[in-house]
Parts: C-alpha cells; sequence; structure tokens
C-alpha cells in the first residue's frame, strides 16, 4: 500500500466520488511504482481520501475503488465488490427468462476496469487495463466463489489493452465451448463467447431491443448493424412482416440466421444481408435498381461508435448524421426510426442535436417518442457521465 497526495485544489471530484484521479492531481508519483499497485490518498492535511490502484500506462494515475479507510485490497475485497454487483441484477435482471447480464460494469461496480458478463453459466471478462490484470488471479476466484460458472473466458482484446500490451485472451476456468446459448426476455441466442465482437454479445441493448416491440407488428423492419440478429430476432417474434438484418460481418449474420432457427421464427421471413450499411441505404434511395420499391416502415441504426477519440467528436458526428439522414430519407410518413449511438464521447445532447440536422437536411419532422441510455445491469456511479457510452432513440419521421 503507497500513500499518495492529493493537491488542494484537485479533491473536490474525489470526495464527490468520481473514480478518476489525474496524475497532475497527485503532488507527486515515486518512481518505479508499479501498475495494479493499492494506492490509498489523502489530502494536503493528510485527511485519507480514497483507495484506489495504480496504473502507470495511463494518464489517469489512480483509479479508485473504495472510500473507505478500513477496507484492505485482498480476496474477500473483491468478493465483497463482485457479491454487491451481482446482487442488484439478481433482483432486477435475472429471472427464468433472461440469464445474461452484465454481472460487474468497471469503474461504476467500484471495480475500475473490470467487465463481467454472464452467458448462462459462463462468464465473459475484460481487464481493460494493466493495473486491474494485476489482481486477475483474485478476481477469478472470486467469480468462482460467487458465480460458480462451468467457464470463465478471458476477452481483453480491446483497445487500450493492445496499445500497452496484455491483450489477452483465452480460457481462465473450466471449460467454454464454442458457442453458449442464452435466454434473454425468453428468446433464445447463440452468444460466440470466443470469437464473437466484445464478450460475444451487446448485452448493453437488452431494454430497447424489447422496447422495439410495440412498433413491428405487420411492418417492413430493417435492422442495420444487425449483429447476430438482436433487434431482428424480437421484431420477428413481435409479428413484423418482414426483417432484413444488414451487416459487414458474415460469420455475425451466419449467427443471426441461426438464432431465427433457434426461436422457430419463420425463416421466409427473414433477410440477411452482407453489406455496408452505407451503401444499402444508398441503395435504398435509388442507387440500386433491385431495391427498388423496397420499403422500411421501421428502421433500426445500432453502428459501432463512430468517434472513438474525444479529439474526433466532429468527424463521428457526420457519420451518425449521414447515416441518420439516409434512413429518414427512406422512411414513409409516419415511420419509426431506432437509433443509437455507443460513443463515449457524444453526449445525449449532441446526438439530438445531430438527429435533428439530419431530418432538417431530409426536409422531415421528426419527433422523439423514447430515449434510453444503459439497462439496469450497467448502473452508473452519479458523477461518472464518461461512463454513460449508450444514447438510443425512438422516434416517429413525419
Ligand atoms: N445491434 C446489434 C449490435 C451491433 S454492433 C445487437 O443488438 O446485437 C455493430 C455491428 O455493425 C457489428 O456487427 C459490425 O460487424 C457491424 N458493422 C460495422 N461497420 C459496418 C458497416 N459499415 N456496414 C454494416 N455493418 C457494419
Amino acid at each position: 500500500m503507497i500513500n499518495l497526495t492529493v493537491l488542494a485544489k484537485r479533491v473536490g471530484p474525489i470526495r464527490g466520488r468520481h473514480p478518476w484521479v489525474f496524475s497532475g492531481a497527485l503532488k507527486s508519483i515515486p518512481d518505479g511504482l508499479k501498475s495494479g499497485e493499492p494506492i490509498k490518498l489523502f489530502d494536503e492535511n493528510n485527511a485519507f481520501l480514497a483507495q484506489g490502484y495504480f496504473n502507470s500506462y495511463s494518464q489517469i494515475a489512480v483509479r479508485l475503488w473504495s472510500w473507505d479507510t478500513e477496507d484492505e485490497i485482498d480476496e474477500d475485497f473483491f468478493v465483497k465488490r463482485i457479491q454487491d454487483a451481482y446482487e442488484l441484477r439478481k433482483d432486477l435482471v435475472e429471472n427464468k427468462n433472461t440469464n445474461a447480464f452484465r454481472v460487474v460494469n468497471s469503474e461504476s461496480d467500484l471495480l475500475p476496469g473490470l467487465i463481467v458478463d454472464k452467458y448462462d453459466d459462463y462468464l465473459s471478462v475484460q481487464f481493460h487495463n494493466q493495473g486491474i490484470a494485476v489482481w486477475k488471479k483474485q478476481i477469478v476466484t472470486a467469480l468462482t466463489k460467487i458465480l460458480k460458472p462451468k467457464g470463465i473466458y478471458e476477452r481483453s482484446d480491446v483497445g487500450n489493452r493492445e496499445k500497452e500490451g496484455g491483450a489477452s485472451v483465452g480460457i481462465l476456468f473450466g471449460k467454454v465451448p464454442e458457442k453458449v446459448e442464452i435466454l434473454e426476455n425468453g428468446y433464445k441466442f447463440f452468444v460466440d463467447i470466443i470469437k464473437g465482437q466484445k464478450t460475444g454479445f451487446f448485452l448493453d441493448q437488452r431494454d430497447k431491443r424489447s422496447a422495439l416491440q410495440k412498433y413491428c407488428k405487420g411492418k417492413k423492419v430493417l435492422n442495420c448493424f444487425s449483429y447476430s440478429g438482436g433487434f431482428s430476432v424480437y421484431a420477428l417474434a413481435a409479428g413484423a412482416k418482414k426483417v432484413v438484418s444488414v451487416d459487414s460481418s458474415q460469420s455475425a449474420l451466419e449467427l443471426a440466421e441461426e438464432n431465427f432457427k433457434l426461436n422457430k421464427l419463420d425463416a421466409k421471413k427473414g433477410e440477411f444481408v452482407l453489406a455496408d450499411v452505407k451503401e444499402y441505404l444508398a441503395g435504398l434511395q435509388g442507387q440500386d435498381p433491385a431495391l427498388k420499391g423496397e420499403k422500411f416502415e421501421v428502421i433500426v441504426l445500432d453502428p459501432p461508435a463512430f468517434v472513438k477519440d474525444r479529439h474526433r467528436v466532429h468527424e463521428g458526428l457526420q457519420g451518425y448524421k449521414k447515416i441518420n439522414e439516409a434512413a429518414i430519407k427512406v422512411l414513409p410518413p409516419n415511420g419509426i426510426l431506432v437509433t443509437a449511438s455507443c460513443s463515449q464521447h457524444i453526449s445525449m445532447v449532441d446526438f439530438r442535436h445531430m438527429l435533428s440536422e439530419a431530418a432538417g437536411h431530409a426536409g422531415r419532422t421528426v419527433q422523439v417518442l423514447e430515449t434510453y441510455t444503459h439497462g439496469i445491469d450497467h448502473p452508473q456511479l452519479a458523477p461518472f457521465t464518461e461512463g454513460e457510452y449508450l444514447k438510443c432513440v425512438f422516434a416517429i419521421v413525419r
């Protein structure tokens, strides 16, 4: 345990329980401090502030995980944190129809850098930085104690880790099959924990997939950036006439098709198109004769993060505007647009502004019907607005 002093002018956010402490907020950092080292922070009068761990690769020198001076950082600490996180999901998310959800949401569950997703009896985990990865053994033991999984798989092949090294993937405990079958709101999905995107499935859209259902009966639905067909399965199950899923990944589309079969949905009502969404939407606007006359009353846009870096927000917003404008143009009057952004650097206000500009360019009036952020299994620490990456707007296009 190392004690560090925080400059007087920088203690406010720490007292407000923001979990990040930048190196510039610290009076000094001793040479040779290793990532993962537990840190206690004090103000300039030696009053205790918080505890966290050091990370040498980042400007965020200390990530906080406790505001209690008594906490000892050992296996029991992780057991307690994971237990608290799991209890919340057990009460509010897990039930006989849903066995897949995020168990640990990093900073917001007071375990900065750690993501744990539960897919039935299997866990898919990410250690987002070297500092938290130092505690891997204790964390894996705590996870096995509390969740009793059949297998734990590491998917630390994420941006930061690829830069700093340590982007490990592989089994951490037990066995993990090639595909795990999960239940979400009563629907079945195959999840590819090993080769799928992120941890295998986009659990953060569960409530939005559900919300989509009321708009689908008797409608033709276009699901852009469909991945393994999450929105598509819900749409067809809710009575859509036809659902077209568009994605640029062949393996995602194959999984989507399998997920249709798994739910015994009428395969004839589904179409799986390997294409760039921008080109597909341009095709609907008349550039592809094969798509002439094809009209969708509901369009879902759930692209990957277009803004990965806070210095490129403007560029990213242009990307969102292009696809939203194209979708608005091809929707008939009273069509429904479900549009999402998972870019951490774009706020809901920015996103609404982008949508207004897109509507203006398309010459259409857009009314917002519903707005969503994350689900209950992705709780957010109140001061940690940086963690609120997901925005989703349901709108009617007049
Ligand atoms: N809506 C999905 C998650 C979407 S993830 C769900 O609920 O599960 C984003 C998807 O966009 C990925 O499957 C990725 O393969 C796809 N993708 C990325 N760029 C694309 C592009 N230009 N055109 C089509 N698909 C793209």
